[in-house]
């Protein structure tokens, strides 16, 4: 991902989120990186990335459908309590959802998805769009786990 930060604003919701990411995710990210349970402590006081150059490759994979969109604030992932990540694997492209607000209150992903489903798929079309790909399921990690919805 590219920085945009006139999109980003003071969001910086995916530098907050890397606690609700599987160990295994955890695990691609370099070893002096200590992760605390919601926030990176590599991001400093004024949100910005203090190793922005030489970041690991999960933040640089990380594709924010809000950031790539035309999508209005109401989206923002601050606001609308989430991150949405385009993410690639063997069957084609999927949603990676993380909650934060929702998962520290120990929501579980089915009831998320349940609560979240409208805007949920307003990022699934326009992901679909923005990158022009079929998005065939959707992962929603809170803190109670992971689950995988197909769509
Ligand atoms: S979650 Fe998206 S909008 Fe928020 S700071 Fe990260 S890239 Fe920017
Ligand atoms: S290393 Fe930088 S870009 Fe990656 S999560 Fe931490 S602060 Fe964000």
């Amino acid at each position: 991902m590219e920085q945009q930060i006139d999109r980003c604003g003071d969001c910086h919701s995916c530098c907050k989120s890397f606690g609700w990411i599987d160990d295994n995710q955890i695990k691609l990210i370099d070893l002096d990186i200590q992760y605390e349970w919601d926030r990176c402590n590599k991001l400093c006081d004024n949100n910005r990335c203090t190793i922005y150059s030489t970041r690991p490759q999960t933040c640089t994979d990380f594709e924010c459908v809000y950031v790539e969109s035309n999508l209005p604030e109401e989206y923002l992932p601050d606001t609308i309590g989430y991150v949405t990540d385009l993410r690639v694997d063997n069957g084609g492209h999927f949603l990676n959802i993380i909650p934060h607000e929702s998962g520290k209150s120990g929501v579980t992903p089915t009831e998320f998805w349940k609560n979240n489903y409208k805007s949920i798929h307003v990022m699934k079309t326009t992901a679909e769009e923005v990158w022009s790909v079929v998005v065939h399921s959707i992962n929603i990690a809170t803190a109670s786990g992971s689950e995988t919805f197909n769509v």
